[in-house]
């Protein structure tokens, strides 16, 4: 049995006791602006309350209109509104929690057309531009702030956090890079940080001594013209003398183009930022970025980098997360893999955040894993993440279940994904459903290739067919040739690529091809990390930006497709980019709009813009698509058989694991 003696000891603040180490950082949700929201986010945060989390900081609030995320964000700003926020606070005190309101004000990153700023310079990720607050409009968003933090008090929050870093308004008055002011609001540090330093006083002044305020400090801003650690020190210690409980810590702008929460990003690979501020301030600091176990968060709490660890996605992935720490059991936890696929990526298309590994996240409401009131016999088929979640979601419900797979492990593709440097995370999921399978008591047969007959033979009250997908193989003369391999022979059984390759296909599996066969032996370490995207471990100057440090490859390779379109342009919202850049900087040539002629043993003819082309390569690696693999579905229907597809066998288009698990957790629910 594992302890967890720093994680799980409690924090005194003074005035309150925090029943742990941990805190559950504020991730927008969309839960916010939805119908029946303020009841959804009751379910939602009550669940995390009820699994043991220390403290929990909601989505950004803004304090006024012109703090908007976007023209329907949310705004407390009005007695009115707090007494709907009412459901909430009761839900998580129900269970013995704590809860704080974020209140952001998003400055010129708000996505509508009454933006603010500390002056006129339009954000790089941004269409529009904000209007440079006055004197008089400074003091009243001041006081926007603090009736805002009242209002939450009203609303039965514990304390509110004050976002003050990742680029918002805050953070614009704070660095040179958004502040160009001449008044006493710009020009020198103590000018630009007079800002945040009068919202915490009068935060404090009207919510009163007994109010938690987190102040969320920028201490890694990773943008040109961003502050050194010389002004995170003097920062902070004003911070805390304003009247601030606790200090959280932000690591990076949303327009840096450094990964900072990505898959890509080490564990715990920022700690290091938080510790240098470790013994300036007396209150409690607060890390956070990559840590996703409690292994990890004991470590960093056992070093001494922090007093408490920040975890936001880990808390969508398992609301139990704390308790399961707490009981000895981590290996029960559903790990955040950082994939971004389900919460970030769905809050840039206006969609309500979930969670790939747990489908439950923010739709506690509907979606409801029940015992069943009449037990039956199903069979899956296949153990990708679709039947692994489908197989144990129903056996947990009480349903005899037995899943087969034709391989000797469990994980399907996810065992390809996993091999993929920066996708090692993959591991935690299977290594979680595998857990979960065996102690719900799904009878697995692996290394079992099952047919239409057996399954018939067997006489099951449902047929799940998992059986994912069958690797696309394009009809291009040559193709048979020794030196084309699959991604399934190159990734998973370990074939040699040579020193030249050639990709055919640009979706998500040729990138992740592409990066296997450029990794150059560069481990995936902290230390090789920070040097890749230029991070200055001493933040001296500009944001802690350095030159990056070039990725060598020890590999030629040239990604081909037939459509005209940008590369890149199926990947993830919030990580395409990342990807994107990484190839860049391992030099990996791109060539679109390409016809297939033929395949020898020096390379690929193709056609681009109707002139031959020859691209020297002597190995050739398809990663052309994938289609439903659906061969035992005719034989079930004509006999009779419930049967039921999902994940890559019902849709290979498109095909993901989020996808896969969604279905599975969906349809067990309601067998
Ligand atoms: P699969 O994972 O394909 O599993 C199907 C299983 O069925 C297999 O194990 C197979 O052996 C078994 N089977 C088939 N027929 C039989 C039979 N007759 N008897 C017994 N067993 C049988 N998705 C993401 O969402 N994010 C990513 O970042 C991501 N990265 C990827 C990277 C790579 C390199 C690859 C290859 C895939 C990646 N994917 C990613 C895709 C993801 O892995 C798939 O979408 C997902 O695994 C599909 O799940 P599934 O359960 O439908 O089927
Ligand atoms: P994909 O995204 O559909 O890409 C297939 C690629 O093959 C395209 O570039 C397509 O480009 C090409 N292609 C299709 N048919 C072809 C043919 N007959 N001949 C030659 N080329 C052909 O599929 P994938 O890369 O196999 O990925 C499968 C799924 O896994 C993805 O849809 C994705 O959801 C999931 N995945 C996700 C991630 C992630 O990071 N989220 C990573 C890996 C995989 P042209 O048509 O332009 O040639
Ligand atoms: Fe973590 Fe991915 Fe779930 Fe987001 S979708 S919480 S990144 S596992």
């Amino acid at each position: 049995m594992k302890s967890f003696p720093h994680l799980l000891a409690p924090l005194d603040l003074g005035f309150t006791i925090l029943k742990n180490r941990t805190l559950m950082g504020s991730m927008h949700t969309g839960l916010e602006e939805a119908e029946n929201g303020y009841q959804r986010m009751a379910a939602f945060y009550g669940e995390r309350a009820k699994g043991g989390c220390g403290l929990i900081v909601t989505g950004g609030i803004a304090p006024s209109e012109a703090g908007r995320v976007g023209k329907d964000g949310s705004v407390l700003d009005s007695l009115e509104v707090a007494l709907h926020h009412k459901p909430v606070t009761e839900a998580v005190h129900r269970e013995g929690g704590k809860i704080a309101l974020q209140i952001l004000h998003t400055g010129r990153y708000g996505y509508h057309d009454k933006i603010v700023g500390a002056s006129t310079l339009r954000a790089p990720i941004n269409i529009f531009r904000p209007h440079p607050l006055t004197e008089e409009e400074i003091w009243k968003t001041i006081d926007e702030f603090a009736t805002c933090a009242s209002l939450a008090r009203e609303a039965g929050y514990d304390g509110v956090e004050v976002m003050g870093s990742e680029g918002y308004l805050i953070n614009q008055f704070i660095a040179r890079r958004t502040n160009n002011r001449t008044d006493d609001w710009g020009g020198s540090f103590e000018n630009r940080i007079r800002f945040p330093l009068e919202i915490i006083k009068a935060v404090r002044k009207k919510a009163g001594k007994d109010f938690i305020i987190i102040y969320r400090l920028s201490m890694l801003d990773l943008v040109e013209d961003g502050g050194n650690i010389e002004e995170v020190l003097q920062l902070a210690k004003e911070v805390e003398k304003a009247g601030t409980t606790i200090i959280n810590t932000g690591i990076g702008w949303h327009e840096a183009r450094i990964p900072t929460i990505g898959m890509m990003v080490p564990r715990a690979a920022f700690t290091w930022v938080t510790a240098k501020v470790k013994g300036h301030v007396g209150i409690p600091l607060v890390t956070s970025n990559r840590i996703n176990t409690p292994e990890v968060a004991e470590e960093v709490l056992a070093r001494g980098d922090a007093d408490m660890i920040s975890m936001a996605r880990p808390f969508l992935a398992d609301p139990d997360f704390v308790n399961k720490a707490e009981a000895g059991k981590p290996e029960e936890i559903n790990t955040c893999i950082a994939c971004n696929q389900a919460c970030l990526d769905h809050i840039f298309v206006g969609k309500i955040t979930s969670c790939l590994v747990n489908p439950r996240a923010c739709h506690e409401t509907e979606l409801i894993i029940e015992p069943t009131t009449k037990k039956k016999k199903i069979a899956v088929v296949g153990a990708g993440p679709g039947g692994m979640s489908c197989a144990s979601t129903l056996a947990e419900r009480g349903h005899e279940v037995v899943l087969f797979d034709a391989h000797s492990e469990l994980g399907g593709q996810l065992n390809i994904a996993r091999r993929i440097p920066g996708k090692e995370e993959f591991k935690e999921t299977i290594r979680y459903f595998g857990n979960k399978i065996q102690r719900t008591g799904v009878k697995v047969h692996l290394g079992k290739k099952v047919t239409a007959d057996e399954l018939i033979s067997g006489k099951y009250d449902e047929v799940v067919l998992a059986t994912g997908v069958v690797p696309r193989i394009p009809s291009i003369p040559g193709m048979e040739k020794a030196n084309v391999l699959s991604y399934v022979d190159l990734v998973l059984n370990g074939k040699p690529a040579g020193k030249n390759v050639a990709v055919i296909g640009a979706g998500g599996i040729g990138y992740d091809v592409s990066l296997y066969l450029t990794d150059g032996g560069h481990p995936f370490t902290k230390e090789n990390y920070l040097k890749e995207w230029g991070i200055n471990t001493s933040i001296s100057e500009n944001g802690g930006l350095s030159v990056k440090q070039e990725m060598k490859s020890n590999r030629k390779v040239t990604m081909l497709k037939r459509s005209n379109n940008k590369f890149g342009s199926t990947l993830g919202k919030t990580t395409g980019w990342i990807h994107k850049t990484s190839l860049e900087d391992r030099k990996v040539a791109q060539i679109s709009g390409v016809t297939y002629k033929e395949i020898d043993k020096e390379g690929i003819l193709i056609e681009v813009k109707g002139k031959d082309q020859k691209v020297e390569a002597d190995t050739i690696v398809i990663c052309a698509g994938q289609d439903p693999n659906r061969e035992l579905l005719d034989s079930l229907e004509k006999a009779g058989v419930n049967v039921h597809l999902i994940g890559g066998a019902d849709l290979a288009a498109e095909l993901d694991a989020k996808r896969a698990i969604d279905q599975g957790t969906r349809l067990a629910a309601r067998l």
